[in-house]
Order: C-alpha cells, then structure tokens, then sequence
C-alpha cells in the first residue's frame, strides 16, 4: 500500500537515497533540506515529490513546510527525521560554543520540531512510523567530535521516550545508526578528523574500516533496505529501538 513519507535533510546523501527508494515502491515523497540549489535540482530530477527548501531548525520554515505537506497528503506514514551535519572537530577545550550550538540545533532540535509535528497528526490517525537518523556515535564515544556524539546520543534518547508516549496510539518510533557511509559527507568528515588527531586521511580511512567487523563502510541503500523494512508490515511489533547498519561497529576510537 503507498505511504506517505517525509524525509527532512532529502536533498542529497543518504536522505536523497530514501527518498528515491520510497518513490520508487509507489510512496508520496516531500522533502525539506537547507541547500536551495540541491532542493531546486531534485524538484527537477523528481517532479512528483514534493521538495521544498527548509532549515530544520527555523520553527516558521517548518511549519510552512509541514502545513503545505498537510494539505497536499492529508497525513503522514513515514517521518524520516534524517537532516544532520557534523559539526566541528576538536579538543573539547578548543571548540567554540556558537559550533557546539549549532551542531546540537540542526542534529536535535531539528529533530524535535519534525518528531513533535509528526507526533501529532501520528497520534490522530492511530498510526505512523517515526524514523530518527542517529549514528554509530549514537553508542560509542568518538575523540574530538564531543558535540555530534551529544546530539547522536540524544536521539536515542528521544527515540526510547517517543516509543513509549505513542506507542499506546499505535505509532512506533526507531533511530537507526549508519556507520560510515560511502559519499562527500564521510570524505569531509575524514579531512577534519584527520586534522584534528594528526593522521592522515588514508589512515584514517583505514581505521574506520578496521573497526568494523565486516571491514566496511555501508551505502545509502543498505540504509534505504532498513528504512524499507521498518516502514513494512514485517516490522509492526519493531519500535524504540536503535537499529545500526553498520557492518559491526568494533571500535570508534582513532
Ligand atoms: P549529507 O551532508 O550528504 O546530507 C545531509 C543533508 O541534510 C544535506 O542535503 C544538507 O543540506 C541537509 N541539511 C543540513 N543541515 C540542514 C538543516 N539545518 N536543515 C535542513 N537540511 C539540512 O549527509 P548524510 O551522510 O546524508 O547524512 C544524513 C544523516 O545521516 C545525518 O543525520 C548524519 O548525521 C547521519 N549519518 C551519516 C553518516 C555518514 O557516514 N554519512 C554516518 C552516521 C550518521
């Protein structure tokens, strides 16, 4: 049966991926991102979703985004809460506190304004799936990224508690935890780890790959297959759970 998703942060990377892969089984598709230009070229891409620019974090913007999701689907079935950014990289005594805010705004309360809007039309109709885009520093700590470790955390947090106050009304809410995936964000994110610890980027590279299990990165797909999965009837007693798609995260620590 077609759905209707919303995937915040749908412009490119991994929300780009889901939202293709919904579209593709026949699902409605909107979606927010910040970057004009991506949100522009995915409208083009994609005339049938519905792509608006948004900053998660701007509660006005939201809801205009929202109202006109609203109108246009009468509902939600899927809530991809996917934006986030990586912030910065250093020793805690280093990092800069409008950084820290900033980070903590787009990955948390980003996630806050969609949970809280999704929430409410969820709990009306009986039914939804909230999905929350943590990560594998959703459960390890990870040097010299304090800020993105915080928020990762805090999703889980929010995913435990939104399970427990919608669960009643039949909504399920699950975070899931990429590890690292193949693509220009985990290439920025390489640089600034390595500067900040004094590797180089290969090393570093290799060091994600050492401590997985499966000695892998992941892809957009195999986190759409998840995606898939919980928004399907097979996944109907799955909720408040933090589910990682990441070969086996062995160790975070460079
Ligand atoms: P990405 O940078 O490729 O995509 C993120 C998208 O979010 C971009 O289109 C960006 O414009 C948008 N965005 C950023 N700030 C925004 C804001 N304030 N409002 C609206 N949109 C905003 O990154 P990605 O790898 O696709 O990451 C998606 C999610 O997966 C993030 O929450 C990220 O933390 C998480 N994650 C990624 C990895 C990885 O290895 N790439 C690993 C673990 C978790």
């Amino acid at each position: 049966m077609s759905q209707r998703v919303v995937i915040t942060g749908g412009a490119s990377g991994i929300g780009l991926t889901l939202a293709r892969r919904f579209a593709e089984r026949g699902d409605r598709v909107a979606l927010c991102d910040a970057d004009a230009a991506a949100v522009a070229q995915v409208q083009a891409d994609h005339p049938d979703m519905l792509a608006r620019q948004a900053d998660v974090t701007d509660e006005a913007a939201m809801q205009a985004f929202f109202d006109e999701v609203e109108t246009a689907f009468e509902g939600v079935d899927v809530l991809c809460a996917n934006a986030g950014t990586g912030g910065p990289a250093g020793r805690i005594e280093d990092l800069d506190y409008g950084e820290w805010q900033a980070c903590i705004g787009v990955n948390l309360n980003g996630a806050f304004l969609a949970c809280r809007w999704a929430a409410r039309l969820m709990r009306a109709q009986g039914s939804g799936l909230i999905l929350i885009t943590s990560s594998t520093s959703g459960f390890h700590g990870v040097p010299y990224r304090s800020p993105y470790v915080a928020a990762k955390w805090g999703l889980v947090g929010i995913t435990k508690t939104l399970a427990m106050e919608l669960g009643p009304a039949g909504v399920r809410v699950n975070a899931i935890a990429p590890g690292a995936v193949e693509g220009a964000r985990m290439e920025r994110v390489l640089q600034m780890e390595a500067k900040a610890s004094g590797l180089t980027v290969e090393e570093t590279r290799a060091l994600y790959v050492k401590g997985t299990s499966l000695r892998t990165w992941v892809t957009g797909d195999d986190l759409a297959d998840m995606a898939l999965f919980l928004a399907s009837p097979a996944a109907g007693k799955v909720t408040g759970q933090l589910l990682a798609v990441d070969g086996h995260t062995e160790s975070m620590v460079p």
